[in-house]
């Protein structure tokens, strides 16, 4: 069963149902269950602690993350609190400097207040992270590639470094999912999802997964997601059960597009500078390429300060203006305004998430009329900087 590939098994790690046949996961709309016995309860008693529909969900993501135990809660940010909630006060945490914003805003704003420290590192280079590690510190947190620069982060050195220093190390694999990069394999002790991106993949729930391979780690983590309760309803399980089987179709789909404009906007006088993973001058290539099988269909890139960023998004037709990622629609972000509003403008700033930077989530429209609208767009930025010798 675990020679099949990925896109095999996001069809059918569900399997069909038992009972009936049903081709569907059963939603099972309970919140209690009905104990049969006075003395021995059965394996679901209350849906916080359990419900059959989010437990075919948890089985899924354990499984395509080479796991054992998986957890669905009720956004990306709910799994991320809850895995920052195995550290105790006194703790201290290694954080990458490019971490996604609401991340940045729990570790600054209420991890600290409970007495666990944080420091920010640049985890491109291994010398500043190995000289950033305290004695009590417990965790090393990464994303890779980073949002919105696409900075990468070797998961294996990371993990490496953190056993050595009896760490823990959790990595958010949101923009690559279990299809690009398995980051257990790699050494990883936790692997963190915002299932509202690419997992659903249909601008349509929010949601967060957790998947951990060590037992007592799994045992810990759900008891927490059990105790806080922040929980996935089983009706958005559901959902992304669905949107998980067609993951494979469409990743693929919008990472072959997002080469193809990635290129495009490289060679364009009008971009300052593009990031993405997956060309070869990239710093990173030599590391994801080992460490992931593909680029992804997010990148991000330059134009000359916020008007003609502004000028490019009021002129485009396709794209969504939008906070998210990993949509069926191109989905064009500012993150000074929006993944990264909650960072202040000196730490955006130093993190390269300067005004004129956009992110684009390339998605499922044809690439052929992404590339027309790109261009048509940036001719107008061209025309309003009155510089612009015409490129065709
Ligand atoms: C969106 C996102 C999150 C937060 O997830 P929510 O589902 O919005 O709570 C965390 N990490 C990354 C990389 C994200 O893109």
């Amino acid at each position: 069963m675990t020679t099949q590939k990925l896109e095999t098994q996001f069809i059918h790690a569900t399997g069909v149902d038992r009972e009936t046949g049903a081709v569907n996961v059963p939603l099972y709309l309970s919140s209690t269950y009905h104990q049969e016995s006075f003395d021995e309860f059965g394996p679901f008693d209350y849906s916080r602690s359990g419900n059959p529909t989010r437990l075919k969900l948890e089985e899924t993501i354990a499984k395509l993350e080479n796991g054992t135990r998986g957890f669905a809660f009720s956004s990306g940010m709910a799994a991320i609190s809850s895995a920052f909630m195995l550290l105790s006060a006194g703790d201290h945490v290694l954080v990458s400097k490019d971490v996604y914003g609401g991340t940045y805003r729990f570790v600054t704003e209420v991890l600290n207040k409970f007495q666990i420290d944080y420091t920010f590192v640049n985890m491109t280079d291994l010398s500043e992270m190995a000289e950033a590690i305290r004695p009590n510190t417990k965790v090393i947190y990464l994303e890779t590639p980073s949002n919105p620069v696409m900075n990468i982060t070797d998961i294996e050195i990371a993990a490496k470094l953190a056993k050595a220093n009896d760490c823990l190390t959790f990595v958010d694999n949101t923009f690559m999912t279990p299809l690009y990069q398995n980051p257990l394999n790699l050494g990883a002790d936790l692997v963190l999802h915002s299932a509202t991106k690419f997992l659903s993949g249909h601008s349509d729930i929010i949601a967060g997964l957790a998947v951990t391979k060590d037992a007592e780690l799994g045992t810990r983590l759900g008891f927490i997601q059990n105790t806080f309760g922040s929980v996935l309803g089983a009706q958005d399980a559901y959902t992304l059960i669905q949107g998980i089987k067609t993951l494979g179709a469409r990743l693929k789909q919008s990472s072959a597009s997002a080469r193809i404009i990635a290129d495009y906007l490289h060679s364009h006088p009008a971009i300052e500078e593009v990031y993405y993973p997956g060309f070869r001058f990239h710093p990173g290539y030599p590391i994801h390429e080992r460490q992931a099988t593909g680029a992804g269909a997010v990148l991000s890139f330059r134009l000359a300060d916020k008007e003609a960023a502004r000028t490019f998004v009021e002129s485009l037709q396709i794209p969504l203006f939008a906070v998210s990622l990993g949509a069926v629609e191109s989905i064009l972000s500012y993150p000074a305004t929006m993944s990264h509003a909650s960072m202040p403008k000196e730490e955006r700033d130093k993190r390269g998430i300067t005004d004129g930077l956009l992110r684009l989530s390339v998605g499922l429209e044809h690439t052929d009329d992404l590339l027309e609208d790109l261009e048509q767009a940036l001719q107008k930025v061209r025309q309003q900087t009155g510089n612009a010798p015409s490129l065709l």
